[in-house]
Formats: C-alpha cells, structure tokens, sequence
C-alpha cells in the first residue's frame, strides 16, 4: 500500500497545470506521451476529493488493548484502517494512512503529518477496552486471557474541545455514527457511566459521541480531528464481529459516508 500511495503522490506532483501542458512539458522531456496520459487518469479521481487522514492508534512497541483472545489492537486497528483506505479511496477521497508501519511512537508527530499531507479531516483508528478491574479471567486456547461481559460493547466516539476545529470535528463524528446505527452498529454507554467508564461527557449521546478534551492526538491536530473506537475487542463475541470483513467493510462505508454528510464531498 506504502508503494502504491507514493507512486499516485508522484503522479500528482508530476500532472500539476492542465493536461496538454503537461503532454507538451513530457515530450520535450522526451518521456511518451501515453505513459503521462496514463498517469494522468490514474490520479484523475482522487485529486478531485478531499485529503483524509486515517490514523492507526498504537504501534509495534505500544500496541494498546489486548483482546479476549490476546490480539493486540493495534493490529485490528490496522486491518480496519486498510480497509477505510480502500473504502475512501474508492468513492473519490484522498486517504492519506499514518502510522501503519507500527512505528509511530509518539502522539504529536500524527497530526503534524497530517497537516504537512494538508488533510482536510484526521480520524484515529481505535479498538476499545475497560477497566481492568471489570476484565474477567477465562482459557483461551489453553492460555489464560481476559473478557469484558456486554456491559462493554458498541463503538464509540470522541472529539476534543481543544481541536481547533472542534464544531466541525463534533459534526462529522455526529454524522458517522448516525451512519453507523443505521448501519446496524450499536453506541457504546459505558464511557459515561461513572463507575464503568470515566462519566465521559456525551457530545452527541445519541449517535455515541462524547467529549474527551485531553487526548492529545486531536488536541494538537490542526484539522477537526476525531478519535473513533470501533467497537470493545475484549467482549468476547464483539471481537469476533470486528475481525469479519463484512464488519470492517460497513464500518468503513459508515466512515465515508458520515464524512460526506458533515460536508467532505468527493
Ligand atoms: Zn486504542
């Protein structure tokens, strides 16, 4: 994917101005005229849309929660985040990915990129956990694990009020997850609840939006930035459904077209 994405950046930099322009400045660089033409329609579609960042939370070293069945979450993170790439990049946007290589150590760095990539929007690509003291013990292929009960379920969302443009980023994580209920996918309460979660103030409770104003990855984003938890990979039967590829597809449809509803057309 790495590849593929440097080779359309390439072509963008190189179809700059109008197209016979670009087939006059070709020829007298003796290069033939089809090969630029070629490149010109290969990046036709997604210059048209807009930039969207699509981080992966956690990395190699730092790989967050650990499912029910000891999957680290940065690698269900990055399965998802490919797929919404895909999804993206398919209905026109310009997906530009941070982080998949696992070895984006730090917070800050994130953002900036994205900025430097003039993304438009930045959404974080997160798996969900809880308290330790609610994770209950069970054998999983012979090897002790950990599991949530249904108490902690369903995806959630968080936005910040010290992103620059929080409004903007409070409504499209609005927009996603009415899409995402429509989709079929169930709000998270947990976040709220003061014993259960952290009493996690709602922004949006019934499309499962809340505030989280600290997270630093949207705090220093200069883009309406959003953090997005697919859903609690340490419940045992939501892990099962976020590992489907007919799961990270919806969620990835809901994505694009939450993205669209709150004004990131294509
Ligand atoms: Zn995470």
């Amino acid at each position: 994917m790495t590849m593929c994405r440097r080779v359309r950046r390439d072509a963008v930099a190189e179809g700059a101005g109008p197209p016979g322009a670009r087939v006059r400045r070709a020829r007298r660089a003796g290069i033939a005229a089809g090969a630029v033409l070629v490149a010109g329609l290969a990046v036709a579609t997604p210059s048209s849309g807009h930039v969207i960042a699509i981080d992966v939370g956690h990395s190699i070293a730092s790989q967050g929660a650990i499912s029910a069945r000891g999957v680290a979450e940065f690698e269900f993170n990055r399965a998802l985040a490919l797929v919404v790439e895909q999804t993206l990049a398919a209905a026109g946007y310009r997906p530009f990915l941070i982080g998949a290589d696992g070895r984006t150590e730090d917070l800050v760095s994130r953002p900036r990129r994205a900025g430097e990539a003039r993304a438009g929007l930045f959404v974080s690509v997160h798996h969900d956990s809880a308290k330790a003291r609610f994770q209950r013990d069970w054998i999983h292929d012979g090897r002790p694990r950990k599991y949530l009960d249904d108490r902690f379920r369903g995806f959630s969302i968080f936005v910040s009020r010290n992103n620059v443009q929080w409004p903007l980023a409070l409504r499209c994580a609005s927009a996603i997850g009415a899409r995402m209920i429509a989709g079929g996918f169930r709000a998270s309460r947990y976040h709220a609840d003061p014993v259960l979660g952290s009493g996690r103030e709602f922004a949006d409770e019934a499309n499962g939006v809340h505030f989280y104003d600290n997270l630093a990855v949207l705090r220093h984003a200069p883009m309406p930035a959003l953090l997005f938890e697919a859903g609690v990979i340490v419940n045992r039967d939501e892990e099962l459904a976020l590992g489907r590829a007919e799961t990270r597809a919806g969620i990835a449809r809901a994505l694009g077209e939450g993205m669209g509803d709150c004004g990131f057309r294509t």
